[in-house]
């Protein structure tokens, strides 16, 4: 407990002014707690003022700010909590990403703060727990802790009016294993005050990111938006626009020479000083305009800062510099411009699943329906058992998903795979991936286990292809290579064994224009189908993965769901039918072809028609 100075005493009762003016009224800024030094000037950050609005407007519950690193908002949050210490004291929280960025800024920030202001004093009695302490309780009733994400199931059921959650994105918010993501559990804390604020910050990472998201659900977004110095629109400002001359292979003086802000409308180059004007003048201005706006986004971009960093050139350097590199370029992204790297092209996670459900059939589990082409299985081989799809093709390549389970043994997948020999009707090709590592404690590979089945089994009827993922592009999207004629352990194989390398990646996209197609229109040629009883963890596995664009334009897929098998699964099975692969089902079509002309061929006693006289017989 610290004692409240006189000089805390003299701040009071409360004014009645704007909480920024408050600030810069009583805040002075020195070498210990921050860069700049003096009286604190609010309009040094011209694009975080509305949030001193925002803080004090009793309607606005939440704030969520997708933003650059080095901005100003550790400050910002300095400022309130200094401002709600005396003029509103309360129990407040705030959240940081680790134990030591809170124990930094406790040291550096928090508590240099708080003594400035004279709000407390030093004492030898606490001057040694400094380093340590994560609280600071005045006897006005307010009450501050410091704390970090991964700490916050440890908080209690401690109660505050205002919690501040910084960094919403590092991994110490995931260790919350309970119920609900952690800004819930931290969301649940305000309960108890009607007039409760939650502010919530973050740099982006990906655009799954907590912040992202967050940023997504609020009743609008804000974006600071600054006028042209030639045409006068307002924009808000992005890296885009940025021009200056030699590229990526610019020198330090080209660029400071040459770097400018294109502007939106007119086109016209802004220099570095029209840039920090504009900036000066700018205001946030919501996407979309609502009333009583409860919770609140906002997107800010390095450039509007009129710090060091927010410099064009510093960010053309640091962008040229990151160039070739996934790691600094998503850092720069992230950091430097405040956006969350690699924008999607395929749909957002949720929606993605949606769209996948909307590609159930009417047909039950384990139905086949009338006149079905072919049957495919698709095996994943994993250390402990085995993932298995099973597909049926008609002749216009539209599929069905008919059966997918775990199993195992390999005694189960031979029941699925020769059900012929049980009666049931044949499977026409298997598809088995032999891709495994090795087995923990067994003695041969999981692969080698693989192929000695396929091999022992590669004469009771059904087709099955050895396959492997394609870990290179390959020029085609099937590539069957020269027969194996060894184990991994370099023992012969008999006969050979051939392995059939799949371009992964492009089934992925033919599996999502078969969906996107489907969702259009189901009668088309090429839909695919999941039956009727497909359980959940089938769509979560086929949306396992999406497809980005990287900011050089290229795409890739990326996992984001630990579970991926069903999506394998069916892209192997697409690779089954694929005529790329010895003609995929072409020569059962043509096979179907023929004998549907054969029923249909009309009895030979119809067929007879008057015979035609010969004209040249006619003659004579
Ligand atoms: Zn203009």
């Amino acid at each position: 407990m610290y004692l409240i100075p006189s000089e805390f005493q003299s701040l009071q009762p409360p004014e009645q002014i704007p909480v920024w003016e408050w600030i810069e009224k009583h805040r002075v800024l020195n070498r210990r707690s921050s860069s700049e030094i003096g009286p604190k000037r609010v309009s040094r950050t011209p694009a975080l003022k509305i949030l001193y609005d925002w803080f004090e407007d009793s309607k606005i519950r939440k704030v969520v700010v997708q933003k650059p690193a080095q901005i100003g908002l550790t400050d910002l949050v300095v400022d309130l909590i200094l401002w709600i210490a005396v003029n509103d004291p309360s129990p407040t929280a705030l959240f940081l990403a680790d134990q030591d960025t809170a124990r930094k800024i406790m040291k550096f920030r928090i508590d240099p703060a708080f003594r400035e202001m004279g709000l407390i004093k030093h004492s030898s009695a606490n001057k040694s727990q400094e380093a340590t302490k994560f609280e600071i309780t005045l006897r006005n009733g307010f009450y501050l802790m410091v704390s970090w994400g991964s700490s916050i199931s440890q908080t209690g059921s401690m109660a505050f009016k205002r919690i501040f959650c910084d960094e919403v994105n590092k991994p110490g918010y995931d260790a919350t294993k309970t119920e609900g993501g952690s800004l819930d559990r931290i969301d649940e804390r305000m309960e108890t005050f009607s007039d409760s604020k939650f502010f919530v910050f973050s740099t982006p990472t990906i655009d799954t990111g907590r912040v992202t998201k967050e940023l997504e659900i609020c009743d609008t977004i804000y974006d600071f938006k600054v006028p042209c110095h030639f045409c006068g629109e307002k924009q808000p400002l992005s890296f885009r626009q940025v021009i200056w001359d030699g590229g990526g292979k610019a020198t330090r003086e080209q660029i400071e020479k040459t770097c400018g802000y294109k502007c939106v409308k007119c086109g016209k180059k802004w220099s570095e000083e029209q840039r920090k004007n504009a900036v000066s003048e700018g205001v946030p201005e919501p996407r979309e305009k609502k009333e009583n706006l409860a919770n609140v986004g906002y997107q800010l971009h390095r450039l509007a800062s009129l710090f060091k960093g927010g410099n064009l050139s510093t960010m053309i350097y640091k962008w040229i510099h990151a160039q070739g590199d996934q790691l600094k370029l998503q850092n720069v992204i992230n950091s430097t411009f405040g956006e969350p790297y690699i924008p999607r092209i395929s749909a957002k996670p949720d929606e993605a699943i949606l769209q996948v459900k909307r590609c159930k059939s009417e047909i039950g589990l384990g139905i086949l329906p009338p006149d079905y082409l072919a049957l495919v299985v698709s095996v994943d081989v994993q250390q402990v058992g085995f993932w298995y799809r099973l597909r049926a093709f008609m002749p216009d390549l539209t599929s069905f998903g008919i059966e997918e389970d775990f199993l195992s043994t390999w005694e189960e997948i031979e029941e699925i795979v020769f059900r012929h020999e049980n009666g049931l009707p044949k499977i026409w090709r298997m598809m088995i991936d032999t891709g495994g590592g090795k087995e923990e404690g067994a003695k041969i590979s999981r692969t080698t286990e693989t192929y000695q089945w396929i091999i022992d089994n590669r004469c009771r009827g059904v087709r099955i292809f050895a396959c492997k993922g394609a870990s290179h592009q390959l020029p085609s999207n099937i590539k069957v290579g020269t027969p194996l004629e060894k184990f991994p352990s370099g023992k012969p194989i008999p006969g050979g064994l051939q392995i059939v390398q799949i371009n992964t990646d492009s089934f992925k996209d033919e599996l999502w224009s078969r969906i996107d197609k489907t969702i259009k229109d189901k009668t088309l040629p090429r839909s695919w189908f999941v039956h009727g009883e497909t359980p959940e963890y089938v769509f979560d596995q086929i949306c396992a993965e999406e497809k980005r664009r990287n900011k050089d334009g290229s795409a890739e897929w990326v996992q984001i769901r630990p579970d991926n098998h069903m999506l394998d699964l069916e892209c192997l099975c697409l690779a089954a039918a694929d005529f790329e692969l010895f003609g995929g089902i072409r020569p059962l079509q043509v096979q179907r072809a023929q004998e549907k002309r054969k029923i249909s061929r009309p009895a030979p006693s119809q067929e007879v028609k008057p015979r035609q006289e010969n004209p040249i017989l006619r003659r004579y």
